[in-house]
């Protein structure tokens, strides 16, 4: 579903694909980290996930919390829209725009032990995690931790998703049943993967793996056809790896060669973890590693993912076959429950023909520590406490340098939200979400649509034809605000309090089913690819959609009783960035039904690319960090739409205050200037180093700092706002502004 991650608001987190959830807010758990868009992000498309991230971000246990001590920094409950405290006037705008926002946030701010970065994104999350907290709890019968007297609304809720979501989250909050059960809940796996005898064995077991949501060798899910978006097909993608991406197997240097060390030697600890002797562990880690790199020499890089006309290669199964003379496909459906899969998209051909090599060329016996290790991994957050804090030790610790596990409660609450997510959500927006929101982020959503119609009429350099369709496809725009009007059905699957191992993979294996019986089936256009709680929006260029979670509509973003220019600052920017997504260097290859079709005449789009260019080049020459460059072709969408974004929500307030009348200064700044500090504000963040770096390898958002300046520097009615003068780095000369959208 949805594409590429880079139509996220923020990224996921960094590492990976499907990390993509969130950026910052939560921490992916590990099986979900990499998982291709299947489990549980229905509606992801592969090609994100193909790098699997950095799974075990938060899972792990903390080795003395059993408390939940969260180490937040205190947050004031009531803060004014623009609060004047997380400004730093002592830096001037024209000097450094980001600090005179944000500085006194930063000071005041640093990453808590258990975040790898702090971001207004996590604030919010956190705020929205003690409420599910609290109603999980209470679903689960335990004592709520605040506000008591207050139920969920029966009549919005069903007895049954109040059952799984208490029974879900009691099995996880039950440490000593899952420290007492070690690594049992994988027996049964471990024992099939012990008995395979030649590559028969093996090939049924990846597709058992796949059944389940198990990551191995490659990814298989369903999605709409890019080129006919009423369909479901199946879609075969690239993956089968544990690092967070493909050049960590392949980038020479030191840094890169001791990320890959660390990582056998985590390898070995989870093989050990598990059973196996040292020494023969040590040799297995080995193993997996080859195997592994051996998949990722052929994969295709983030920048080369990010041609969709390139990842479609559609075709039958016999076609795929012949791909892969050595890889049994008719056995390998069955296990999917696939006979008749109609036609495949291949994302990336070049890597099935190489895998079907490694298939062949891989003894039996060196696929058993490879499943082996994969299914350890995946399962990791959900088994014994040694397994958990290995799996942050590595996958969060030292790839993103933070300090301490979250409290447990806060991993179950996140692996809830990643298995029941709509049952979870039902309950959330019950109690949290006001109805009002969602009417008054209707109404933005409706100026925003306006201010880009208005822009693109006006454009100069696109022609009319193109206008024409560009107009066409920004009115068809679907809108999500809130949560589904259709909710999941979670009937089929159990849920009980017996192993919370158990529910995460009958769960997967629910999932799965579900998106397999997809193909062939229409399309649901009613359908969510995130959570009503999530922090984060999309863009989705097959169905042509914007999407804005409940979780996202609140302060900073959002706020009922803020000034327009705040809220326009920091919410319409966001839904701008979303609109500008179908028109960014990916989405306007897509067209208004949502089919991958070029509607572009050529003199038009070789004007957008002379555009695209000069945004790569712009956010190439930033250096975050010494030594390492924000990667230009990686986050182009991104800064297009950032860039976008908040040029088309200045636009809207400027219609709104019009339809209003002049508006005063409040706190001593115009509506001009607090628009532009809301803007600000929502990307203020503090990073660890590691997170940082990590980030720049994978992810396709720029860092904080960069979406802030880099837009506003292209910006003129900024540089008027604050009365800037053209000398300021804040600044770029009129002749190497950039103007798209
Ligand atoms: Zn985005």
């Amino acid at each position: 579903m949805f594409k590429p991650i880079s139509l996220l608001l923020t990224g996921l987190l960094a590492a990976g694909p499907l990390l993509a959830q969130t950026e910052p807010n939560k921490s992916p758990a590990t099986k979900d980290a990499d998982k291709p868009p299947t489990v549980k992000e229905p509606a992801k498309k592969p090609a994100d996930q193909s790098p699997p991230p950095a799974p075990g971000v938060s899972p792990a246990i903390a080795p003395n919390t059993s408390t939940d001590a969260s180490a937040k920094p205190q947050v004031d409950k009531n803060p004014p829209p623009l609060d004047p405290k997380n400004m730093d006037t002592s830096v001037k705008p024209a000097d450094d725009f980001y600090l005179f926002a944000n500085g006194g946030w930063i000071k005041s701010n640093p990453v808590p032990p258990e975040f790898s970065r702090w971001a207004s994104f996590n604030e919010l999350a956190e705020k929205n995690n003690d409420a599910l907290h609290e109603i999980a709890d209470k679903a689960s019968g335990g004592a709520a931790p605040k506000d008591s007297a207050k139920k969920p609304k029966a009549d919005k809720t069903s007895s049954a998703d109040v059952q799984k979501v208490g029974d879900f989250y009691a099995s996880g909050m039950n440490e000593s049943a899952v420290d007492t059960a070690k690594a049992a809940p994988l027996e049964e796996q471990f024992k099939k993967i012990d008995a395979m005898k030649d590559r028969k064995d093996v090939l049924k077991m990846i597709g058992q793996f796949h059944s389940m949501g198990l990551h191995a060798f490659f990814f298989f899910i369903s999605g709409q056809d890019d080129k006919d978006s009423t369909k479901i097909i199946a879609q075969a993608y690239q993956g089968g790896l544990g690092l967070p991406d493909r050049d960590y197997y392949t980038k020479e240097g030191p840094d890169s060669q001791k990320i890959r060390d660390q990582y056998v030697e985590h390898v070995t600890k989870m093989l050990t973890l598990a059973g196996a002797p040292a020494d023969r562990a040590a040799a297995d880690a080995k193993k997996i590693m080859a195997l592994e790199t051996s998949l990722a020499k052929p994969a295709r890089t983030r920048v080369e993912l990010r041609d969709p006309q390139k990842n479609y290669n559609k075709m039958k199964q016999a076609d795929l076959q012949a791909l892969m003379p050595d890889f049994n496909w008719s056995d390998y459906l069955k296990e999917l429950k696939l006979t008749n899969p109609g036609d495949i998209n291949v994302g990336q051909p070049d890597f099935f023909k190489a895998a079907n090599e490694v298939f062949k060329t891989t003894a039996v016996e060196d696929w058993k520590p490879y499943l082996r290790w994969h299914l350890i991994h995946d399962m990791a957050p959900t088994l014994s406490s040694d397994f958990v804090n290995e799996n942050f030790r590595f996958y969060e610790a030292t790839l993103r340098g933070t300090k301490q596990i979250k409290p447990r409660w806060k991993r179950v609450v996140t692996k809830t939200d990643d298995e029941l997510g709509e049952a979870l959500g039902k309950l959330y927006v019950a109690e949290k979400f006001p109805p009002e929101a969602k009417a008054r982020a209707l109404e933005m959503v409706n100026n925003l649509k306006d201010a880009l119609a208005d822009r693109i009429k006006t454009l100069d350099w696109m022609d009319q034809p193109t206008k024409d369709q560009a107009l066409k496809k920004l009115a068809a725009f679907q809108v999500k605000i809130g949560y589904p009007d259709k909710w999941r059905d979670y009937s089929a699957l159990k849920i009980d309090r017996t192993s919370y191992a158990q529910n995460v993979l009958r769960a997967d294996v629910f999932e799965v089913d579900r998106l397999m019986k997809k193909i062939g089936k229409p399309v649901d256009r009613a359908e969510w690819g995130m959570t009503p709680p999530t922090v984060n929006a999309y863009y989705n260029p097959n169905m042509n959609e914007i999407v804005f979670p409940a979780g996202i509509l609140q302060p900073p973003f959002f706020d009922p009783k803020a000034d327009d220019a705040v809220n326009y600052g920091g919410m319409g920017a966001v839904i701008g960035h979303e609109m500008t997504h179908g028109f960014d260097d990916q989405g306007r290859q897509y067209d208004a039904v949502g089919n991958l079709r070029d509607w572009w005449s050529k003199a038009s789009a070789d004007e957008y690319d002379k555009r695209r260019k000069v945004v790569v080049a712009q956010y190439s020459a930033a250096e975050p960090i010494a030594g390492m460059h924000i990667n230009g072709e990686l986050t182009q969408g991104e800064n297009i739409a950032d860039i976008g974004g908040v040029k088309l929500a200045f636009t809207a307030l400027q219609k709104a205050i019009a339809k209003k009348g002049p508006q005063p200064k409040i706190d001593g700044f115009t509506p001009e200037q607090r628009f532009f500090l809301g803007f600000a504000q929502i990307w203020r963040n503090n990073q660890r180093d590691e997170d940082l770096k990590l980030r720049l390898n994978t992810d396709p958002h720029s860092p904080g700092r960069f979406r802030t300046i880099g837009p506003l520097s292209n910006f003129v009615e900024f540089q008027k706002a604050f009365d800037i003068p053209d000398s300021s780095p804040m600044i770029r000369p009129a002749n190497e502004r950039v103007n798209i959208w």
